[in-house]
């Protein structure tokens, strides 16, 4: 049996450890220093250096390493060891504030989308001291951000350390209105990872999962998830034992994971941990992403993190449940037992209905790759347009708030089983709504649209600085008005008239929501990552990030380069992977096919010509058409992508990707799965899907 609270944060230089190795004043400065966000001064990040190096050497590390969160989407190291030579021909080990504090990596071969050139490839890394230190195979990691030689951000944790500072700001002003003795706030997030796990033998024969993550051609298996037997279904042996160690790992890095269980699709599981603050929350699901796959491969499985691994099955997204904590704990988004006399709860309800409204068009940004776009606007996932799903009670509260009136209460009725040994229990004031972007789910937001393989980074940065901007509006507004019981009243009603257009309880997936609902509320709809990314460097867009330091225009055009390449360039990969496994292995399988085929079938006739050779004859002739189609669509698809390769604006290049280059890529899939039904599967040149999804038993 393991012992999990003695497990838990083995692996972490935390509270725990630095309170028994510090000397006390330096485990309260440095505390202090935390705490008010201010940075480390040298004499004490010496002190605190050494004994996390005596630490890391207890435990068997040789090395220690910056650890960061460049525009990859993965974390990047580069491993130091600690070794330094003596006069005598010897070494010690030894570890200083300088390198605790600072590194300089090269950053020339990082995405900086222009912020520099290779020529002045200086680039520094920052001690993070908000999220611990912790070990990975033998080398100590130090959680840091990663910024270029004038400053600029490069990475994720930088401005989602500053969106953290913003919402902080402004929702402590909102609090003391209120009368709250609070120091700060932190936005808090517990992000559920859903993930694919396949057997390894399959996933090496299919170059498409190898170079891209996902499957680039497959027909449906007779059996998908139409029977809805694996939601929830009993965990496999297998699969099992990987849960088992992906736990204890976890824990040992002092992840709080906690659910687990299967999902829709075949092959689909998800893991959920307890919720933290969004920084270290952003740190562990990174830590998470990576033990998933390291531990998947010591079972002989791989671990797909892709968005849409399976066409025909659900993708895998990540649901980031969100919302404000104080520093003495007391959870905004909470509206107690009666919300409607919950005046301060129903604030900061409105500050994030008219982010969410105002902010459309980011929220959906935030969340946009080649990967997910696959995701939203299929009928698996919130579809691309963002809307809020507040449950019966609030919209009936925010109803009687905006009109003026009354609002009694229905209370909460008693759940009635009908059998007398269940137990009974209050039932919620909600129902879930599972296809909403962005639903109240009791006493968080649960923001959906996020895709699996992406850091939460992004889309919480983005959170917490639009709900900063609500609240220091209101702020603003409440704290010069000479009333501020009427005023608050009259900010509430205003809120919920200008903004309840985003309130949407129905569902999200259906028809009459996306092609007459929403574009007749005026909501934005954007389902591709191009269209999404033409707003991110609107007027507003760039006014807004640069008011709550979180990013400087400069730093806003570099992203939007980053994130407009990295659509052109997965495209890219995605699109030349299916030209080599048509030409290569699909087209000389399918040739040598009919050839078996029409070799029958002049055999047969050879031998008498009573014999029926209909079957082969038209087999031939469906495979001898599907194939010339096939060679006419790759010749389509290898044409633009020679086109967009010649482009040199990412904007014209992004769009030419999407609608060009994939809608050919979408063109050339077709046939070929047509033609894996009709092929013999011996001649197949890889595992299907049928193989593929139920490979781990
Ligand atoms: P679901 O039923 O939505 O799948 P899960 O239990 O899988 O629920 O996940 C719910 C997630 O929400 C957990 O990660 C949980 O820690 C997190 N959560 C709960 N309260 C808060 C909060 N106040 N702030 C942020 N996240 C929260
Ligand atoms: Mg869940």
């Amino acid at each position: 049996m393991t012992n999990v609270p003695e497990l838990f944060g083995s692996l972490v230089f935390n509270d725990a450890s630095m309170r028994q190795r510090l000397p006390k004043d330096i485990y309260k400065a440095l505390h202090k220093t935390i705490a008010e966000g201010k940075s480390l001064d040298l004499s004490l990040a010496n002190v605190v250096a050494n004994a996390m190096k005596d630490w890391a050497l207890e435990h068997g590390a040789t090395h220690y390493t910056h650890w960061f969160q460049p525009m990859t989407g993965v974390t990047a190291e580069k491993h130091d060891s600690f070794i330094s030579p003596t006069k005598d021909g010897g070494v010690i080990m030894e570890f200083s504030g300088k390198e605790l504090i600072k590194g300089e990596p090269d950053a020339s071969s990082f995405p900086s989308g222009g912020l520099r050139a290779t020529f002045e490839a200086r680039g520094y890394t920052a001690w993070d001291p908000t999220s611990y230190a912790f070990l990975k195979d033998g080398t100590l990691c130090i959680p840091t951000a990663f910024c270029s030689y004038s400053g600029e951000a490069l990475d994720q944790k930088t401005p989602l350390l500053r969106s953290m500072d913003a919402v902080s700001k402004q929702a402590t002003r909102v609090l003391r209105l209120f009368g709250k003795d609070v120091q700060y706030v932190q936005p808090t997030v517990g992000p559920e990872q859903e993930y694919f796990l396949i057997d390894k033998e399959m996933y090496l024969k299919r170059k498409d999962l190898i170079y891209t993550g996902r499957t680039l051609f497959g027909a449906n298996p007779p059996k998908g998830q139409q029977l809805e037997d694996h939601y929830f279904g009993t965990i496999k042996p297998r699969v099992n034992a990987f849960m088992k160690e992906l736990d204890e790992e976890l824990w040992k890095l002092g992840v709080l994971s906690k659910t687990k269980h299967n999902e829709v699709a075949p092959a689909q599981h998800e893991m959920a941990p307890v919720f933290t603050t969004t920084n270290i929350a952003t740190d562990h699901n990174q830590l998470a992403m990576e033990t998933m796959k390291k531990v998947a491969q010591r079972h002989g499985m791989v671990c797909l993190l892709h968005e849409k691994p399976f066409a025909g099955v659900n993708g895998s997204g990540k649901h980031n449940n969100w919302s404000l904590s104080t520093d003495k704990g007391e959870n905004l988004l909470d509206p107690g037992s009666t919300p409607y006399e919950n005046a301060q709860f129903l604030l900061f309800l409105c500050a994030v209905i008219q982010a969410v409204d105002e902010h459309q068009d980011l929220l959906r940004i935030c969340v946009a790759s080649a990967g997910n776009d696959h995701r939203l606007g299929a009928n698996e996932a919130p579809p691309a347009i963002m809307s809020m799903f507040l449950g019966d009670e609030l919209t009936a509260i925010l109803k009687a708030l905006e009109e003026g009136g009354g609002y009694a209460s229905q209370g909460a009725t008693e759940m009635e089983l009908g059998a007398d040994v269940l137990p009974h229990f209050p039932k919620d004031n909600t129902d879930r709504n599972r296809t909403s972007p962005f639903a109240f789910t009791g006493n968080k937001f649960e923001f959906r649209s996020l895709g699996s393989s992406a850091s939460i980074a992004f889309a919480n940065t983005v959170l917490n600085t639009i709900i900063a901007d609500s609240l220091e509006r209101f702020a603003d507004t409440l704290e010069g008005a000479a009333d501020f019981s009427a005023a608050l009243k009259a900010l509430v009603a205003s809120t919920i008239q200008q903004h309840k257009r985003i309130i949407f309880n129905g569902n999200n997936y259906s028809k009459e929501w996306k092609e007459q609902e929403a574009p007749k509320r005026g909501l934005l709809n954007l389902p591709s990552t191009p269209q999404a990314l033409g707003y991110f460097l609107r007027e507003e867009n760039i006014r807004l990030f640069s008011k709550h330091h979180v990013f400087s225009a400069t730093e806003m055009r570099s992203r939007y380069e980053i994130l407009m390449e990295n659509y052109n360039k997965v495209i890219n990969i995605e699109a030349t992977c299916m030209c080599t496994m048509v030409k290569k292995t699909i087209m000389p399988a399918v040739i040598e096919y009919s050839r078996t085929l029409a070799e029958t079938a002049l055999t047969k006739r050879q031998l008498s010509q009573a014999i029926d050779t209909s079957v082969e004859e038209t087999l031939v002739a469906k495979i001898s058409s599907c194939i010339a189609k096939l060679s006419e669509r790759l010749t389509a698809l290898s044409a633009a992508i020679a086109e967009s390769e010649a482009m040199t604006d990412v904007t014209q290049q992004g769009l030419f990707s999407r609608n060009t280059v994939f809608a050919a890529m979408e063109q050339l899939r077709a046939v070929a799965d047509e033609l894996e039904l009709i092929v013999a599967k011996k001649y197949w040149p890889f595992p299907t899907y049928g193989d593929i999804l139920y490979s781990v038993q």
